[in-house]
């Protein structure tokens, strides 16, 4: 029997975005005004967006970041810019009804609207490749189900049409699947880049960013406004929006009650060769396939097989999860046996119960959190419409979405991950012998769409 390939051990312990994005200077030290009209806790795509949105329309606010800008999610995601949800159009209309479901769906494409056009509007390089996504159907059963899934897409107004198994290599090199469903708008960028873009949009509109300022509490007195206990002194505030997603810590206790954060992780290999690299992703595709133990990829700008996947539930290491990635992605694409991986590195994903995000008030807080694996352009996207929210405009529809608790005793320690991991195992396995698992059980199967994050 012929070896399995052997991961190289000399890899970058290390974001492959971090290590190409263009450098962020130094936010740290700088005095924090007295008082404010919103203090944003959270230096990611949400809480940047918020306080560039707020410094356009005028306020007065100031954004609070814990470590560094960017240091969450926002610059080691996988780079996946695609509208839609968890759940696919037909899911959404039977949890929300057809008025609220349209709306809520039209708000996706209106986030990728917002992030394409301030990429496009001001020449940021962040490598976007607007060519769609195709979805990869594990199970026999995941195929049945994308023609109908084509038919709701297109009617919420995305561009979808099924890829038959025979078809497949016109889209992708491999035959680990039972067929596609390729989807259009939506695409591929460097999240990093892309978030130096939006630091730079940001800060050009005036926006005050902070960053090695921990928030430790949010406090409402008696005259409405709130006290923001940083670790460098109290800030006033009329407003607070939390913007802290899987990165939700004890300053905002109820954020936190609905919040399961979930470390996704990913590997990138070396740049492959141009004929290899136009093999396996002939149309310049995100790929994600239907497992519950889901696995999203995609071929960088230049040329490397960017790898990601929920692998592990349980606390793990990178060195562990670049294993399980490896083995992985060479069974989709066995042709990159041979070449090194360079990267290695994971984050944490906000999940919620309903696998929605989330964006309204609790205890008069706002929050825009919870994107459950649509963050690139959700985020962005949230943390504008709560800017503008804030500055008396509109809510958006998807603050009508009730913001269900984690239904089990819990503050912040998710200890009840292992379980969720099982129940993922069984459904897999499920899936493959072509019984169908429940879409309500929140399944990879059927109804529901996967979501790349995580
Ligand atoms: C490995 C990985 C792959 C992913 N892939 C995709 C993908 O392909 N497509 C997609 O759509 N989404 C993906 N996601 C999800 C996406 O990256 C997130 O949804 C998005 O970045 C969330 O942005 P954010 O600004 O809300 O939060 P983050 O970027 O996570 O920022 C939150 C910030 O809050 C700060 N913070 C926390 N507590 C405090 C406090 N008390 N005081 C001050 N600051 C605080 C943290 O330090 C952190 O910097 C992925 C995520 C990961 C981890």
């Amino acid at each position: 029997m012929a070896a399995k390939p052997a991961l190289n051990r000399d890899y970058e312990r290390l974001a492959y975005w971090h290590a190409t994005m263009p450098p962020l200077h130094d936010r740290g030290g700088r005095q924090l005004p007295d008082t404010v009209d919103v203090a944003i806790v959270g230096g990611g795509y949400t809480g940047v967006a918020a306080a560039r949105k707020l410094a356009i329309q005028g306020a007065r606010a100031v954004l609070l970041e814990a470590r560094t800008l960017g240091w969450g999610a926002s610059t080691r995601n996988g780079g996946i810019a695609h509208p839609g949800f968890k759940w696919g159009p037909r899911s959404l209309t039977k949890r929300y009804g057809p008025e609220l479901a349209r709306a809520i769906y039209s708000e996706s494409l209106e986030a990728l609207e917002l992030v394409f056009g301030l990429i496009r509007d001001n020449d940021i390089d962040a490598e976007l490749r607007p060519n769609g996504w195709l979805e990869l159907a594990w199970a026999p059963s995941h195929f049945e189900d994308f023609a109908a899934e084509a038919e709701a897409l297109r009617e919420f107004g995305a561009r979808a049409r099924v890829v038959e198994r025979d078809r497949l290599r016109e889209e992708i090199g491999t035959g680990a699947y039972h067929g596609g469903l390729a989807v259009e708008p939506g695409g591929v960028l460097h999240p990093a880049k892309w978030f130096a873009g939006l630091v730079g949009l940001a800060e050009r509109a005036g926006a005050d960013l902070h960053e090695g300022t921990p928030v430790r509490s949010i406090r409402r007195q008696a005259d409405g406004r709130f006290v923001v206990e940083t670790g460098r002194g109290a800030i006033l505030a009329r407003d607070v929006l939390v913007a802290t997603n899987g990165y939700t810590d004890g300053a905002a206790p109820s954020v936190r009650r609905r919040i399961v954060p979930i470390g996704s992780y990913i590997i990138a290999t070396e740049p492959l060769p141009a004929d290899l690299a136009h093999e396996l992703s002939p149309t310049g595709r995100a790929y994600w396939d239907t497992k519950s133990f889901l696995s999203y990829w995609h071929v960088s700008a230049d040329r490397r097989l960017v790898f990601g996947g929920r692998v592990s539930f349980l606390p793990t290491t990178v060195d562990r999860t670049a294993r399980l990635l490896f083995a992985r992605m060479l069974e989709v694409h066995p042709q990159v046996a041979g070449y090194r991986v360079e990267y290695s590195w994971g984050g944490k994903v906000a999940m919620t119960f309903d696998r929605m995000p989330h964006v309204g008030r609790l205890g008069g807080v706002m929050h825009a959190v919870g994107y459950s694996g649509t963050g690139v352009l959700m985020s962005t996207y949230l943390g504008t419409r709560a800017a503008e929210w804030l500055g008396g405009g509109e809510p958006p529809a998807l603050s009508k979405l009730r913001f269900p608790l984690v239904p089990v005793p819990y503050e912040g320690r998710p200890w009840f991950l292992p379980l969720i991991g099982e129940v993922f195992r069984i459904q897999d396995r499920l899936a493959v012998r072509g019984v169908p698992a429940s879409a309500e059980a929140g399944s990879g199967a059927a109804t529901d769409r996967p979501d790349p994050g995580r």
